[in-house]
């Protein structure tokens, strides 16, 4: 990769002009509109305006060689790039080190090279887009991040980004049981009560470059009732805990939710809600949410709810197949219940709490739910891609369409039949950019 940040040339003289528009020709291509797999499609794309500029079924055969220029995945399962709609580039596996412990000793600096890592290694098993759904302690260095990888510095997902995510006083930080000279953790939150404060927190984060809102609608904001062990460094678990010591309880009244919409959408932007109980979920849809983060407890109600009015959910089974595994059979159960309902779906891990690169295991387990595989993919592509914000992303992608940004994926197998194939990534390519072509990165990526 050239180096132009220290160039003392004209740097408009050296760029090169752009790649001319060129094609590519498919056997296999899935279709995440119409839930189908179609035959004989080519998809030419324009590298100067990032976009798929047609669309079209091949009417006399190619060939064994395509035309000088083209790209040929022939033979491979094509389909729209993924789109992770629930991670946090500045997290890595709990399972290494836990949260409370990567927040409190992990450099600033070592924290920002582990998110390009991370979103290096997100591109390259797949992942067009990431829907960031909070900086973890990190402030607003997620939106820096986001728009270093759209000047090119580094290789990465785009990124829809939240910052820090709005919870009322006290319910969302992390806690420790020393505090003596001050000592505390580093706030993840923009702490916000009452319809005023509220409308300023919604206001910092538009103004700090925020994609979405993110809020909590619940959360165990009763920790330090009974601090357990693995969330509060050096300290003891409790020996014998209450069985209600640690619930989720509602952070924010329906008044204060309301509130975070509307203020978030006089900019334009999607709220997402982190929501486990029933309460939270109902108050958090009924505010107006775009999408509902995990929804362990959702049930019909719930569910009659979303689709009425086109409520996402984004279900997070990577991490609940770790983090609830008690209950795990049936909040995937609740899965299935969602997609017979006609709930939207969207594939989001909460991804980062296990490492990046390891995605496509929430695509897996929804398909384990007994979620069809096309609309596992559908929720992976064109799903993501609305949990984003929809129109509101400003682009389409999640789809292969004209006009649409060129982000594709090319597997080496068929998903269809066999699952694993997901995790066979053979060709990446993000706004007409080719990031990584037989199973490798591409040289001259940039
Ligand atoms: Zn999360």
């Amino acid at each position: 990769m050239a180096c132009h940040c220290c160039s003392t040339v004209d740097p408009a003289k050296e760029t090169p002009s752009p790649a001319s528009p060129y094609t590519i020709h498919t056997s296999q291509l899935f279709d995440s509109s119409k839930l189908e797999v179609l035959s004989d499609i080519s998809i030419r794309v324009n590298p100067a305006t990032s976009l798929i500029e047609a669309v079209y079924k091949r009417t006399s055969p190619l060939g064994s060689q395509v035309p000088a220029g083209d790209v040929d995945l022939r033979g491979k399962f094509v389909m729209p790039g993924f789109v992770d709609a629930h991670t946090h580039i500045f997290l890595h596996s709990y399972w290494e080190t836990p949260s409370a412990q990567q927040k409190r000793d992990e450099s600033f600096v070592e924290r920002i090279i582990r998110a390009v890592n991370h979103c290096r290694t997100a591109l390259l098993a797949g992942y067009t887009t990431y829907r960031d759904l909070g900086s973890e302690s990190m402030q607003e260095a997620d939106a820096n991040v986001r728009d270093a990888v759209n000047r090119g510095l580094m290789l990465g997902p785009r990124l829809f980004v939240a910052t820090k995510v709005l919870a009322s006083t006290a319910s969302y930080e992390p806690r420790n049981e020393n505090h003596l000279g001050g000592t505390r953790l580093p706030a993840g939150g923009d702490a916000a009560d009452g319809c005023d404060e509220i409308r300023k927190a919604v206001r910092r984060r538009i103004g700090a470059g925020a994609d979405i809102i993110k809020f909590y609608a619940d959360y165990r904001r009763r920790i330090m009732r009974a601090p357990p062990k693995q969330q509060h460094p050096y300290v003891a678990g409790i020996r014998f805990p209450n069985s209600n010591d640690n619930p989720d309880s509602l952070v924010y009244s329906a008044e204060e939710m309301d509130m975070i919409v509307r203020e978030a959408e006089m900019a334009d932007a999607p709220a997402a809600a982190h929501a486990i109980t029933k309460q939270g979920i109902l108050l958090a849809v009924r505010a107006g949410a775009l999408t509902i983060e995990h929804g362990y407890f959702c049930d019909e109600e719930c569910f009659r709810e979303m689709k009425a009015r086109g409520t996402l959910l984004v279900p997070t089974l990577a991490i609940a197949e770790r983090m609830h595994a008690h209950r795990f059979g049936a909040i995937k159960d609740m899965v299935k219940m969602a997609h017979e309902m006609g709930v939207k779906l969207a594939c989001g891990g909460d991804t980062g709490t296990f490492n990046h690169g390891e995605n496509a295991r929430e695509m897996e387990l929804m398909v384990e739910a007994g979620v069809p595989v096309l609309d596992v993919l559908a929720a992976c592509t064109l799903g993501g891609w609305e949990a984003c914000g929809g129109p509101r992303c400003g682009k389409r992608f999640g789809c292969i369409e004209e006009g649409a940004s060129a982000d594709l994926v090319a597997l080496e197998g068929d998903p269809t039949t066999d699952i694993t194939a997901l995790r066979r990534v053979e060709f990446v390519m993000k706004d007409a950019q080719v990031y990584k072509v037989g199973g490798r990165v591409k040289e001259d990526a940039t």
